[in-house]
């Protein structure tokens, strides 16, 4: 799924850290589409149902305009049932934790209305509650809404199905004109377009059914001024997220070789994939990222044609592809088989229009996020854990797989599991060994003899050892 994480929000930074402590990552479709709106103030009806994440949604809109210090009834939740508005409460309490002193009151029929009072005349913040109870602490005065800032009809259909119609309408009327009315109902009838017309103003519809393509693809999206810029922010996010294997695609050769070039200066270990490689270089460039010899492979779209990659696990897009198609392809490459993946995309204001049709394809609304801290690059970059040895034979010379592992691990040499995947060629082959055993496994492989016969091995570099 092409899924958009919370920092894309400009929450509350409280708000925001405790989200990863609920185990929220990623916002669920409802909260994609309904929370920009909620947070810049508009009336929003969300169809969406119970587990869609409409809490949430609702819950950090309330919270993000909440002025703590004004001990003041400032939100107002009408609940079907004393269940739900439970649930309601504990959701909003747990999106709180981090901002002290919050008050939120749970007001429910069915229990004795004494202990109620007693409670409101200490103030809340935030009540939540049924429509029935709240209506009748309004007639005994012991409440008052005047404060209300937003208002909030959860779960609408159910309760007008329960015959609440009228006791809302009242609550209503007496908060604020001036205020925020966010509708949640799983079915539209016309009974509560009717409502909806009379309380709420101009209202953003959601539809929370709305999912996209499933899988695990998190999307990044970073603004970019310049050039310079845009070169920093690939080493950033490298540092931010240290992936062991990165694909950056570029939409140009030059942009190719001009990144790594600048990577391998700031100690990356990069290679470069395009049309002008010579077909042996193309095979040693894939040979050293696919077996992990090398972390970063900068590509263009025509080059990584066909490229068979797994366990990506991010993809970097340098620049936005020219075609929204082709993106989707990109970040298709990282969050295979069920792994999480990092999709990170540059942008510059000449890319606006790129953007804007992307967002159409994606049936998304994109957010820039925030670059690293330069501080990230003060940890060293991350050194792949293998490294690529070159040996002179190949299949012409009848060199195998396992004379080349044969001849690492037999007679107190290197163990099995320090050796890595083996790459047989016409007259050339590539083992990847864990970089701490290079000496002795060129060692092995130089005195050994392979089919009888010695050949030249080396170590093949990429960055300034
Ligand atoms: P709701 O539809 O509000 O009843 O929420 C259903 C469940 O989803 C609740 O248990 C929430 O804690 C959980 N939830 C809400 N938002 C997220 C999110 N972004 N990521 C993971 N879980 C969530």
């Amino acid at each position: 799924m092409i899924q958009t994480p919370f920092s894309t929000l400009k929450l509350h930074p409280d708000l925001q850290s405790n989200l990863p402590t609920l185990g929220y990552e990623v916002m669920t479709p409802v909260q994609a589409e309904s929370l920009p709106h909620i947070l810049a103030g508009k009336d929003v009806i969300a169809q969406g149902k119970t587990g869609s994440g409409k809490t949430a949604a609702f819950g950090l809109g309330i919270l993000q305009k909440l002025n703590v210090k004004a001990l003041q009834v400032q939100a107002l939740v009408l609940c079907p049932t004393r269940e739900l508005a439970d649930q309601v409460t504990r959701e909003i309490r747990r999106l709180a934790r981090s901002i002290p002193n919050i008050k939120v009151l749970t007001l429910c029929g069915g229990v004795s209305i004494r202990p109620q009072i007693e409670s409101l005349k200490y103030g809340a913040h935030i009540i939540v509650g049924t429509p029935g109870r709240i209506d009748d602490h309004l007639l005994r005065g012991t409440m008052q809404l005047n404060r209300v800032n937003t208002v909030i009809l959860d779960e609408a259909d159910r309760m007008l199905d329960m015959g609440f119609q009228a006791a809302i309408e009242t609550i209503i009327g007496q908060t604020p004109k001036q205020r925020q009315t966010l509708l949640l109902s799983a079915t539209f009838p016309d009974q509560i377009k009717k409502i909806a017309n009379r309380i709420m103003v101009k209202p953003v519809m959601v539809k929370a059914e709305i999912t996209h393509d499933s899988g695990t693809i998190l999307q990044h999206f970073y603004k970019v001024d310049s050039l310079e810029q845009r070169m920093d922010a690939v080493r950033l996010l490298l540092q931010q997220h240290r992936p062991e294997s990165t694909l950056i695609f570029c939409n140009t050769k030059k942009e190719t070789t001009d990144l790594v070039e600048d990577l391998v200066h700031h100690g990356f270990s990069a290679l470069a994939l395009n049309g002008d490689l010579e077909q042996r270089d193309r095979d040693q460039t894939l040979v050293r990222f696919t077996n992990r010899s090398s972390s970063i492979l900068v590509a263009t779209d025509v080059a990584a044609r066909g490229l068979d990659i797994d366990s990506l696990d991010a993809v970097i897009n340098y620049h936005i592809a020219n075609d929204p198609e082709v993106h989707v392809h990109r970040i298709g490459r990282t969050g295979r088989a069920g792994s999480k993946g990092i999709a990170c995309s540059l942008f510059s204001d000449k890319e606006e229009l790129k953007m804007t049709m992307l967002g159409d394809y994606l049936e998304q609304r994109i957010e820039a996020e925030p670059l690293p801290p330069q501080s990230v690059l003060e940890a060293p970059a991350v050194k792949p854990k293998m490294a690529t040895l070159q040996i002179g034979g190949g299949k012409k010379q009848k060199v195998r797989p396992g004379d080349i592992l044969g001849a690492l691990t037999g007679d107190q040499g290197i163990t099995g599991n320090q050796v890595g995947k083996i790459h047989i060629f016409d007259n050339w082959a590539y083992v990847a060994v864990s970089r701490d055993v290079v000496k002795v496994a060129l060692k092995k492989l130089g005195e050994g003899k392979l089919k009888g016969r010695s050949f030249r091995v080396r170590m093949m570099r990429d960055w300034p050892a």
